[in-house]
């Protein structure tokens, strides 16, 4: 993004929108999709649209300018949301499509907040007014609730009535959007440089390889590029648009099927242009490395024994299994009778998945891995290629020479007393420069975050000239001008407000921390 702001505004050309069709289930949107895809005016000529490939453009004319508009063939907030959630968003407009006989539902809430809280406007088409039994107007006056105002209501939300089915409206509905983007939006890229952009969908093909549709968002995308879309890599060796026509270069906004990536991305993993081949395979590669060790931080996740009182409080957990392994049987059935022995309660079952003699091996580890069990080991412990493993998988292998040792963890660890050990990890720090009164907050200290981020409701304490001066504080507000926040970076101004503690002065910092598990060793 800060890329696309140094953009020289001589460079920038307008691009059209990109919009994804969400509502309930029933309500119309494959149907509108269907409708939208046939309305195209070009549509005529270049034979229609013979091919679906994850999302395509139509042209519309809009005030005798022909406009061209992309849409995301998924329809539903689920494919959107689930890219966001892997940091791509590439629709700039939603259109949400409400059944005029049946009215607002529960999956028109999920998807309008989706789009909210996305920041995307929204154009509001219903559907199915064909019908004796539609009501406009009751859509219209239900979405007001949802600050979904339309225009002929004194409100700045574009509501059009269209039949999927008959084909009606749907000109109107693409003016609409056209007019929304063009109210609320700046769509303009560089089309002069190297193209990026997000894979909208992929798969692996018998006769051609790795498929991906990819969206441009800047830049233009040619045959013989090198590119990288998430770990995957390779040159492009062809393209196609939704008539099937193969394509030299795509510009912004112009989604394209692309062949010759050596392995299958994921629906919203970015893509870009590498300088070469080799270049290309090496940031797949440094990509990959990187996931990889998310995996592995994720695993770590698992549960030890520490964690198991969280995790029973949390109600994740209501059975601690556990694999026995120790260096003669005798030893073996006496831990586990005596485990056994312990008074549970009710909430939680103690269970034994697996004993045995000798020592802990792949198998054991592997069985602790599926059922998210702790390794109990008596005077035995793993090879190194099996501690290796373990610590992989996070599985917690527990070493103990005494018996009563371990009847002591387990029975602590159920009860509640085996509390994993937290340390202090920084957030971040705020000068304060302003202080201000307020009766229903406290002081509100006006500051400049200097270095992390500010976080609502993490801890804080105030540092004057090196020494604390309050300790143990919670940051109660967070305000960014008059809005809320739940997060300030750094080198922005915030207002913090620490609840009742009001000694504040100009120049103290403040500084916010939160407790995290310690890393076990
Ligand atoms: P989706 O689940 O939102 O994708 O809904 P569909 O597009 O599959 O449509 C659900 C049902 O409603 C299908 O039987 C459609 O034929 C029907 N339908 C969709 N649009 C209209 C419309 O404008 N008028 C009428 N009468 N039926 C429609």
């Amino acid at each position: 993004e800060a890329e696309e702001a140094a953009e020289k505004e001589e460079d920038l050309t307008s691009r059209p929108p990109v919009v994804t069709v969400m509502g309930h289930v029933d309500h119309g949107k494959t149907r509108l999709l269907d409708a939208i895809r046939k309305s195209d005016v070009i549509s005529g000529e270049a034979g229609g649209i013979t091919q679906h490939i994850g999302a395509y453009q139509v042209k519309t004319t809009v005030d005798c300018n022909e406009r061209a508009l992309t849409f995301i063939d998924t329809p539903g907030h689920e494919a959107f949301t689930a890219m966001r959630a892997r940091g791509a968003q590439v629709t700039d407009i939603a259109i949400l499509v409400v059944a005029a006989d049946d009215g607002v539902m529960p999956q028109t809430v999920e998807a309008l907040n989706h789009a909210q809280a996305a920041g995307v406007p929204i154009v509001v088409a219903v559907n199915k007014v064909d019908k004796d039994t539609a009501n406009p107007a009751k859509i219209r006056q239900q979405l007001t609730e949802y600050n979904l105002v339309a225009e002929e209501y004194g409100g700045d939300t574009m509501f059009v009535d269209v039949s999927a089915k008959q084909n009606m409206g749907i000109d109107s509905l693409l003016e609409a959007v056209v007019l929304t983007a063009d109210a609320s939006l700046d769509l303009r890229a560089n089309a002069n440089k190297d193209a990026r952009g997000v894979a909208i969908e992929a798969n692996l093909d018998k006769g051609r390889g790795a498929v991906a549709t990819v969206l441009v968002e800047s830049g233009t995308l040619n045959v013989g590029d090198s590119i990288v879309a998430g770990t995957a890599h390779g040159r492009v060796r062809a393209m196609f648009d939704e008539h099937g026509g193969a394509v030299k270069a795509a510009g912004p906004a112009r989604p394209v099927m692309v062949l010759g990536l050596t392995s299958v991305p994921r629906a919203g993993d970015s893509f870009l242009v590498a300088p070469d081949d080799r270049t290309a395979r090496q940031i797949a590669e440094k990509r990959e490395a990187a996931e990889r060790a998310a995996l592995l931080a994720k695993r770590r996740k698992r549960i030890s024994l520490e964690d198991f009182t969280q995790a029973l409080e949390q109600g994740k957990v209501e059975t601690l299994n556990l694999v026995l392994k120790g260096d003669v049987s005798g030893a073996v059935e006496a831990l586990e009778d005596s485990l056994l022995k312990i008074n549970v309660g009710d909430e939680v079952d103690l269970r034994i998945i697996h004993r045995g003699v000798g020592a802990i091996t792949q198998n054991d580890v592997n069985l602790a891995t599926v059922d998210n069990a702790i390794i109990l080991g008596f005077n035995v412990k793993p090879a190194e290629r099996v501690a290796e493993l373990a610590d992989r998988e996070g599985v917690d292998i527990r070493y103990y020479s005494v018996i009563y040792q371990a009847l002591e963890d387990v029975e602590a660890a159920l009860k509640g007393m085996l509390k994993p050990e937290y340390e202090e990890a920084q957030l971040g720090s705020a000068e304060i420069r302003e202080i201000f009164r307020s009766s229903k907050f406290g002081n509100i200290a006006g500051s400049i975050v200097r270095s992390g981020e500010i976080r609502r409701n993490s801890k804080a304490r105030v540092i004057r000239d090196g020494v604390v001066v309050g300790d143990n504080l919670t940051i109660e507000s967070l305000k960014r001008f008059k809005d809320d926040a739940v997060e300030v970076r750094e080198g922005f101004e915030c207002g913090i407000g620490l609840g009742s503690f009001n000694d504040l002065q100009l120049g103290d910092t403040i500084e916010t921390w939160e407790m995290r598990e310690k890393p076990r060793a």
